[in-house]
């Protein structure tokens, strides 16, 4: 997406608005599969929760990609937008032993992350294969927010219980058809990644009749200019080798999962936003735009980095800014940024907003969401209209006082 177009989708959809280019998606999906082509059973599950329009699912379908679902609700979109039940996973964490066999109904993957449902949905359903969330206690980056394998964590079941997992099978008599894990949010050492991957092959081998291996994400996307990515090429060449090496000894052809999010829609992203004020104080000069922590709370939630730029101005001369939201909190998007020249009513352009900037979105300061507009074959759809009054009254019952 050029300026230009951006500009034009400005112009006719309103801001703030989020764009989507679904060419950058399919790039990315196929870079994916193509590092892991020399592994004869590969399945991309697409992790619902960082986008979660039901078209960019459809766009996955059309891609023959499987889902990852963290709720019910996710994975009634999954359906919805036709995806074969066989073709999703659900990977829940805290949520109701009732909710995941409604789930198991709908003839969905299940991935237990605790011995407690294990043990509960075994001895009730010892005829639905499971898989096994591990957490292998590995960090993966140095986020804690973002990290999720370290030995604290909330997510998964402890290497360390590896024996108590098998007495509920045997307890039981259910079978474990997958390994998964999911260690955080960067792989950025392919070497550590490979000893986390070591460690599940060594549980996986420990169980008869497995089908596949989740390997989770953690793939990074850059969001700096300098920033390191994750090198899918050297990932897929190292893990192909040594995972077509486990199905040898294990004696059979095993499928290589992984559940990226990120990877494949971040970058597909562009956030729009028009500047309602330039505010001069003592120590900084502010753009305020008409969003804020309520439309993309990245910035605020976990520090990240987005890149953003004065399309309407793209020639102007550099400036120091501090871009800032309209909502009654602090809500830097961005301090010291250098921008071209910006006045009130240019439009300032976010980049990598396709992943968690929607899904997190809220109605804080009683806001609307903002609009969605997906690029798909050279043709803009609306794909989600902005919000209007009655969406902010929708559920509220009134009372007479
Ligand atoms: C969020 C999540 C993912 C996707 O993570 P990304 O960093 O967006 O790639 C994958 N698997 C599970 C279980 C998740 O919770």
């Amino acid at each position: 997406m050029n300026r230009k177009e951006l500009l034009r989708m400005a112009d006719t959809y309103g801001c703030p608005l989020y764009v989507y280019d679904t060419d950058v998606i399919i790039n990315q999906y196929n870079k994916i599969t193509k590092a892991f082509s020399k592994v004869k059973n590969v399945k991309i599950n697409y992790a619902t929760k960082a986008l979660s329009n039901i078209n960019i699912l459809k766009v996955f379908n059309s891609l023959k990609s499987g889902l990852d679902t963290v709720s019910i609700q996710e994975v009634k979109l999954g359906l919805l937008a036709g995806f074969e039940p066989k073709d999703i996973i659900y990977t829940p964490n805290g949520v109701s032993l009732q909710e995941i066999e409604e789930v198991a109904k709908l003839g969905v993957q299940i991935n237990i992350d605790n011995l407690s449902i294990l043990e509960l949905f075994g001895q009730k359903h010892p005829k639905i294969p499971v898989c096994i969330r591990i957490n292998p206690h590995v960090m993966a980056g140095g986020n804690s927010k973002i990290s999720v394998g370290h030995i604290d964590s909330k997510f998964g079941i402890s290497i360390h219980q590896v024996p108590h997992i098998k007495r509920v099978v045997e307890n039981t008599g259910m079978r474990i058809n997958g390994i998964h894990m999911h260690t955080g949010s960067d792989i950025l050492d392919i070497d550590t990644f490979i000893r986390a991957t070591e460690i599940l092959f060594e549980v996986a081998r420990q169980f008869k009749n497995i089908d596949f291996i989740d390997f989770g994400s953690g793939f990074k996307v850059p969001y700096k200019k300098d920033d390191i990515s994750t090198n899918i090429e050297e990932l897929g060449e190292k893990l192909s080798r040594r995972f077509n090496e486990f199905c040898k000894n294990y004696g059979k052809d095993i499928t290589l999962m992984f559940e990226p999010g990120k990877f494949l829609v971040s970058e597909s992203g562009k956030f729009l936003a028009k500047v309602n004020v330039i505010k001069q104080t003592t120590s900084t000069v502010f753009a305020g735009v008409d969003s804020g922590s309520n439309h993309l709370i990245r910035p605020m939630f976990y520090n990240a980095y987005h890149h953003i730029e004065n399309i309407s101005n793209p020639k102007g001369r550099e400036r120091f800014y501090s871009i800032v939201g309209y909502i009654c909190e602090t809500d830097t998007f961005g301090s010291n940024r250098r921008i071209s020249e910006i006045a009130e009513e240019d439009i300032l352009c976010f980049d990598n907003a396709g992943a968690y900037c929607y899904s997190m979105a809220s109605n804080y300061n009683s806001r609307f969401k903002p609009a969605e507009v997906m690029i798909h074959k050279g043709k803009d759809y609306l794909i989600r209209k902005r919000e209007t009054f009655e969406d902010i009254l929708r559920n509220q019952e009134q009372v007479t006082i």
